[in-house]
């Protein structure tokens, strides 16, 4: 075993009170792509990038475009947790991990067992018509053409957080409770470069911060420990 994996299984040992951060890493190993990425594919299907076309006003201007970009990229079928989100379900379940706090929309956490899970970005399962409030799944949204709407007549918004949106202020509360009360602050599957996962890093206080991405992060030098390699496979040795 890899000395830094080692020094990592022991922190996790002896931990009762550890607190997972994750980004588009986490998922990108079950498949999900990442939106933010420039795979190439957005220039030859769409006229806007991700980021236009995920905004506020976009979504209002042109609800067309935007379900069509957000049912090709953003919901995707037949993906299953991997390594890294049975893990944390595991340690969960063991009373060693306290709350999960993820960037990703995807509801893989859940799926792999895990409880507490705070959705800073919101989540593809949970779906509202603007109008009513009336609430539909995941599968609802994805067999649907075109532009969602309820029985009521009104449309129907996804539960995500679109750029120009705010972040739930009661899941960013929880979350930063859990990061300053934290003992192993784990995080990964992303380059922290993004807010909010830049801003919530600042409220840990303990001295076990343990960052893994494939590629070095901004908060490398801040840290305890530092893997760098893809999260599901260095989860998968523990
Ligand atoms: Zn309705």
């Amino acid at each position: 075993m890899d000395d830094k994996i080692r020094e990592l299984k022991e922190l996790i040992d002896g931990s009762d009170n550890i607190v997972f951060f994750g980004g588009a890493g986490v998922s990108t190993e079950s498949g999900v792509p990442d939106f933010r990425s420039e795979d190439g594919l957005y220039h030859q299907h769409y006229k806007y990038p991700p980021e236009q076309m995920l905004s506020h006003s976009f979504y209002m201007r042109l609800p067309e475009e935007f379900f069509r970009f957000y049912k090709d990229k953003l919901l995707v079928k037949g993906i299953e947790p991997n390594k890294a989100h049975l893990k944390l379900a595991e340690w969960e379940k063991q009373g060693k991990l306290k709350a999960v706090i993820t960037q990703n929309i995807d509801g893989l956490h859940q799926a792999a067992g895990s409880k507490e899970v705070l959705e800073l970005h919101g989540s593809v399962h949970r779906n509202y018509c603007e109008k009513c409030g009336k609430f539909y799944n995941f599968d609802f949204m994805a067999e649907c053409d075109g532009v969602p709407y309820c029985d009521c007549g009104g449309r129907i918004k996804p539960d995500v957080v679109l750029y120009e949106e705010g972040l739930d202020m009661d899941v960013m509360s929880r979350a930063v409770n859990y990061i300053a009360n934290a003992d192993v602050l784990i995080i990964g599957g992303t380059s922290l470069v993004v807010y909010p996962a830049a801003g919530l890093i600042d409220y840990y206080r303990g001295h076990k911060l343990v960052l893994i991405n494939k590629q070095a992060t901004a908060r490398d030098s801040q840290a305890d420990l530092v893997i760098q390699a893809p999260i599901g496979e260095v989860f998968g040795q523990l």
